[in-house]
């Protein structure tokens, strides 16, 4: 008999953010900040000096407000892990520069567009830097309509547009990779469930909740029963295919708050946030049920024993899942297919 689930949820919307690694982008973002303000000196000095020397004050005082904004937010970020400004501000300044750059000094100057904006794809949040590259373009290019020559501007726009593009583009490809190799390295890949690695970081969150009132917090550790015998009888792939239909069951009736894991062969653990004991119990229950009403294994009953367990307020992570464990190792003994401890 087929199993009546709704469809699939897609697990990753589970993810806080971090945890999918997202965060590990925005570290990227920063470091290349921060490589901005150191290079940005040898680089702008020169060009700086020599505007001086030809009396362009104004473009050697920008060249000077620009490298001591990067330097000086380099150093932020390095000391304070913070940026010195909104990185839009930041940016909008130096957009203001270029176009200053380009009206004084005239169309052979353009080409800074091109690092410009090609590096705002990457380190700004990509939805701010579409945002930006966007505004940048409005006036770019009615600007380099009015500094040049039709002929040499079209070719400007064409290229500029290509750069940001592309860049845009890249980015796109740096985020998808993250997020795939992220949800790697915090998922099982036979069922989709949470690893084991990621175990300490969610019980560790949630005990810090139990101790902001936010409320109980339970664990409900499963084991699929006599589940050797599935293997033995059925075959290693039909034992693949059970634990991908049973953890499909423990996501589909979780909620949004609680998190499934796989912690071993064919035993998973479902983190039951801002839940009281007997609504754990009450929920272990529902689940035990309808593993066995639903044969997930055609003319074969397959049962699940489950044990649950209340954080107490002073113990370790270790020992409240040693607590499940004592109880799941109860319901086996007590004949299986059970909850352990019952309701009350
Ligand atoms: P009990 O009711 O006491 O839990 O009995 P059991 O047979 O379920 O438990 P036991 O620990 O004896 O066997 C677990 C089996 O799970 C043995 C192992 O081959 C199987 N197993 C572990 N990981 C996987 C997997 O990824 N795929 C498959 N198909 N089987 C697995
Ligand atoms: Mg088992
Ligand atoms: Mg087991």
């Amino acid at each position: 008999m087929p199993i009546q689930e709704p469809e699939r949820i897609d697990v990753a919307t589970y993810e806080p953010i971090d945890v999918l690694g997202l965060n590990y982008l925005q570290d990227f973002r920063d470091r290349t900040w921060m490589v901005l303000g150191w290079v940005i000196v040898p680089f702008l000095l020169p060009f700086s000096i020599n505007h001086f020397i030809q009396n362009r004050y104004i473009l050697g005082l920008l060249a000077i407000a620009i490298m001591l904004i990067l330097s000086v937010n380099s150093f932020s970020l390095f000391k304070r892990n913070k940026q010195l400004l909104p990185v839009w501000l930041i940016f909008i300044f130096l957009l203001m520069s270029l176009i200053y750059l380009i009206h004084a000094m005239g169309s052979t100057t353009l080409f800074w567009c091109f690092p410009t904006l090609f590096v705002m794809g990457f380190v700004i949040e990509r939805t701010k830097a579409r945002a930006m590259t966007v505004i940048s373009l409005l006036i770019l290019i009615p600007f380099s309509f009015y500094i040049t020559n039709i002929e040499l501007a079209s070719r400007f726009v064409f290229t500029l547009c290509m750069i940001c593009f592309f860049s845009d583009i890249l980015v796109g490809y740096l985020i998808k990779l993250q997020e795939k190799l992220s949800k790697l390295a915090v998922h099982d890949p036979l069922t989709n469930a949470l690893n084991r690695r990621q175990l300490d970081f969610y019980l560790s969150e949630a005990i810090e909740e139990t101790k902001r009132d936010f409320g109980p917090a339970s664990l409900v550790l499963i084991d699929i029963d006599h589940f050797k015998e599935v293997n033995d009888t059925l075959g290693h792939e039909a034992g693949d295919d059970v634990l991908k239909d049973v953890v499909n069951i423990l996501h589909n009736r979780q909620r949004r708050l609680d998190h499934v894991f796989r912690i071993g062969g064919e035993e998973f653990l479902i983190l039951l946030r801002n839940t009281e004991f007997q609504h754990a119990i009450t929920t272990a229950e529902s689940l035990r049920k309808y593993v066995e009403e639903n044969e997930l294994i055609s003319g074969q009953s397959l049962t699940v024993s489950l044990g649950v367990a209340e954080y107490k307020a002073g113990e370790s992570s270790n020992e409240w899942l040693a607590r499940a464990d004592v109880n799941l190792y109860e319901a086996k003994n007590l004949g299986r297919n059970r909850v352990h401890p019952e309701r009350l």
